[in-house]
């Protein structure tokens, strides 16, 4: 999308003074463009009334992790079709069934055990394990289908970043910073790719006239990663991974082997990417800056913040006997040299709303 019809509720753009540093004014933006959401669906969801014998309201949650989030995404969802369902006559009660989807190796015991104990009162559960980069529910099963914060994570890391031959080489770096040209095309191209699947499975899954809401993290046009703060904690984790293989504490050659497979496209590449598929329509698509960005950040916060998304691929990788002490040195890095938050290039947040066509 271009910057003119991006739709920046909290007057965001590139004026650094324009970023408010209130944090319960971005908060209200985000609040504000769920609640834009919630409204549209009120307004336009005409899957009631066209069926006026259905029974059985589907949802399912594309990516859903072990809760909470997942549990207010979907009780949000499920609040507003029972809304409608008020508004509606109709002879039918409708009843919710939700399907949570992650990887076969998420800890669905643990989602099951903390799932609010009224949510039994509210839908029947089922977990989904499989990757949403391909069918994981049958054709024409979905009403309302959600993701959030799932899609930076790839399918796979692009076979070239780890190739020392190749143009795309990433070199010494963790991810994809945008330093380098080459590497940021391959992950472009996998991200893309990657979003065709995802929204062609969805297509499938989806009724027609039912709805797919995404919600994600992306850059503004223009900006690149290592100018964000999520950038640079990065590449600062691959800096004390230097210093660590420095003491033999690990090698140069697995850390040239070890990229993650994660990418923030910028807001256009992302709007290409959803456009490319013509079995839905873009309802709403709204780019608002990220809540986190208005908070103040404490290096604790964000070690432990990282720590829990990455401690799982680095492990994989480096063995479980590095991450303990990559993360002392980590945090050790930032409180010798701590992130000057307010100066970095702000990451936004998407909202999208898709309608099967
Ligand atoms: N939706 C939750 C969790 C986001 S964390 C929230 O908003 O808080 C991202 C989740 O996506 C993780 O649980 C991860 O396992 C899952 N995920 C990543 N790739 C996936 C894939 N290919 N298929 C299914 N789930 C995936």
């Amino acid at each position: 999308m271009s910057t003119s019809s991006q739709s920046y509720p909290m007057s965001g753009g590139d004026d650094k003074h324009s970023y408010i540093h209130n944090s319960s004014y971005q908060k209200a933006g985000i609040d504000g463009v769920q609640e834009k959401a919630r409204q549209y669906i009120l307004k336009n969801l005409d899957l009631l009334n066209m069926n006026p014998n259905l029974s059985t309201f589907t949802i399912a949650d594309f990516g859903c992790s072990i809760g909470p989030n997942t549990f207010h995404a979907v009780q949000n969802i499920i609040d507003i079709v029972k809304l409608k369902e008020s508004q509606e006559n109709r002879f039918v009660p409708l009843e919710f069934q939700v399907y949570f989807n992650d990887l076969p190796n998420n800890d669905f015991n643990t989602l099951f055990r903390t799932q609010p104990p009224s949510s039994g009162q509210e839908y029947f559960s089922v977990g989904v394990p499989g990757s949403f980069y391909g069918r994981v529910l049958p054709r024409n099963s979905i009403h309302i289908g959600n993701t959030s914060f799932t899609t930076h994570w790839l399918s796979k890391v692009p076979e070239e970043v780890c190739d020392k031959k190749s143009p795309a080489w990433n070199k010494n770096y963790i991810h994809c910073n945008d330093l380098i040209e080459e590497v940021t095309e391959a992950y472009k191209v996998q991200f893309t790719k990657d979003m065709r699947v995802f929204l062609k499975a969805r297509a499938e899954e989806l009724v027609a006239g039912g709805l797919m809401i995404a919600l994600g993290q992306c850059l503004p046009d223009g900006v690149a990663m290592y100018e964000t703060w999520p950038g640079i904690v990065k590449d600062t984790i691959g800096d004390c991974l230097q210093d660590m293989a420095t003491l033999g504490l690990t090698t140069e050659e697995k850390i040239e082997m070890f990229n993650l497979p994660v990418y923030f496209p910028q807001s256009s590449e992302l709007k290409g990417a959803i456009e490319q598929n013509k079995s839905f329509t873009i309802e709403m698509m709204e780019i608002v800056s990220h809540p986190l960005e208005a908070m103040q950040l404490s290096n604790n916060f964000v070690t432990s913040m990282y720590r829990a998304i990455l401690s799982t691929v680095i492990e994989e990788h480096f063995g479980d006997s590095v991450v303990d002490e990559l993360f002392r040195r980590f945090a050790e890095k930032l409180s010798k040299h701590p992130i000057d938050f307010e100066k970095c290039k702000k990451q936004m947040v998407y909202h999208i709303v898709l309608k099967r066509k």
